[in-house]
C-alpha cells in the first residue's frame, strides 16, 4: 500500500474564521477511512479543498506518487485525476432506467459529446451488468431510477462513479436516512470498493462507522483531534469531551 493522498498543513478561513486550521492527513490507495467529527467540525471544507471546489489559504494537497499538488485545479480536472465525490442527496436521472444511468456515467457525463456520439459496445453492457451486480441492482436494472428506494438509489450514485473507475471515492455520509438493512449493505458495498481503491467516508453516524471497521480521523475546529480504530478515538479523552459531549 501506498500513499495516495496527503492533505499538507491547509488552512481555509471564511471572513476570518478558520474552518480549516492546519490541516494534515494521509490516505493510502486501497482500504475505507473515515473522518468523523460534530457539526462545524470543518467536514464539508475538507472535502471542498480536496475536490478543488475551495481553495484553501496554504498548504498543499498532494496526489499519486506526491508529485502532484491538487491546490490551483479545476474541480473537472481533480475529477478526471480520479477523485470521485458522492454528496448526500442522491442525484440519479430518475426518469431513466438503472442501466441508463450506469451507460451514462460509464461514457463520462462530463462529455456529453462522448455521450451523444460514442457507440455503445458490448463490453460496455458487460460493464455495466459487472456494476449493477457489485451494487446489488442486477434485478433493477431496467427499473426507471425514480421508483427505486432512497438506498437504492445510493448505491446507483456510487454505482454511477465507480462506472468511472475513480482512485479515491470520498463519500458524504451514505448511510444518512437509510433502514439497518440498507445500512448493512452499504458498508459492504463500500467494503467492496474499497478493495480495489482509496475510500474515504465522511460520517458522523457512530453506530455506521464501528460497521467500517477502518481507521478513523475525527476533526474539530478543523484540526485532527485524534487518529486510529474507533475504539481508540471514543476512548481518547479529548473525543469525549468535545465530540461525545459527556
Ligand atoms: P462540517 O461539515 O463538519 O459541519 P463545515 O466544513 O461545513 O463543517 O464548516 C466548518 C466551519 O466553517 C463552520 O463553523 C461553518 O460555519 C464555517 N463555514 C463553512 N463554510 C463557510 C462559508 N462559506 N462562509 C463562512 N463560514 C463558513
Amino acid at each position: 500500500m501506498s500513499t495516495l493522498l496527503e492533505v499538507d498543513s491547509i488552512s481555509v478561513s471564511f471572513d476570518g474564521f478558520r474552518a480549516i486550521n492546519n490541516l494534515s492527513l494521509t490516505v493510502p490507495d486501497t482500504g475505507l477511512r473515515a473522518i468523523i467529527g460534530p457539526n462545524g467540525a470543518g467536514k464539508t471544507t475538507f472535502m471542498d479543498v480536496v475536490t478543488g471546489k475551495t481553495r484553501p489559504d496554504s498548504g498543499r494537497v498532494l496526489w499519486g506518487d506526491g508529485a502532484m499538488n491538487l491546490v490551483g485545479l479545476s474541480e473537472s480536472r481533480i475529477a478526471r485525476l480520479g477523485l470521485g465525490r458522492k454528496f448526500q442527496r442522491p442525484t440519479v436521472f430518475e426518469a431513466q432506467s438503472v442501466a441508463e444511468n450506469l451507460d451514462m456515467a460509464l461514457r463520462n457525463p462530463r462529455n456529453p459529446f462522448r455521450v451523444l456520439f460514442a457507440k455503445r459496445t458490448p463490453e460496455d453492457r458487460t460493464r455495466v451488468e459487472a456494476i449493477a451486480e457489485e451494487i446489488g441492482l442486477v434485478s433493477h436494472l431496467g427499473r426507471r431510477a425514480g421508483e427505486l428506494s432512497h438506498g437504492q438509489k445510493q448505491w446507483l450514485e456510487i454505482g454511477m462513479l465507480l462506472a468511472q473507475d475513480p482512485r479515491l471515492l470520498l463519500v458524504d455520509e451514505p448511510a444518512a436516512g437509510m433502514t439497518v438493512g440498507e445500512r448493512e449493505h452499504t458498508t459492504d458495498l463500500l467494503g467492496r470498493a474499497a478493495k480495489t481503491r482509496a475510500v474515504v467516508v465522511v460520517e458522523h453516524d457512530m453506530e455506521f462507522v464501528r460497521r467500517l471497521d477502518c481507521r478513523v480521523t475525527v476533526l474539530h475546529e478543523g484540526r485532527v483531534l485524534a487518529e486510529g480504530s474507533l475504539d481508540h478515538v471514543t476512548s481518547d479523552q479529548d473525543v469525549i469531551d468535545v465530540y461525545l459531549g459527556r
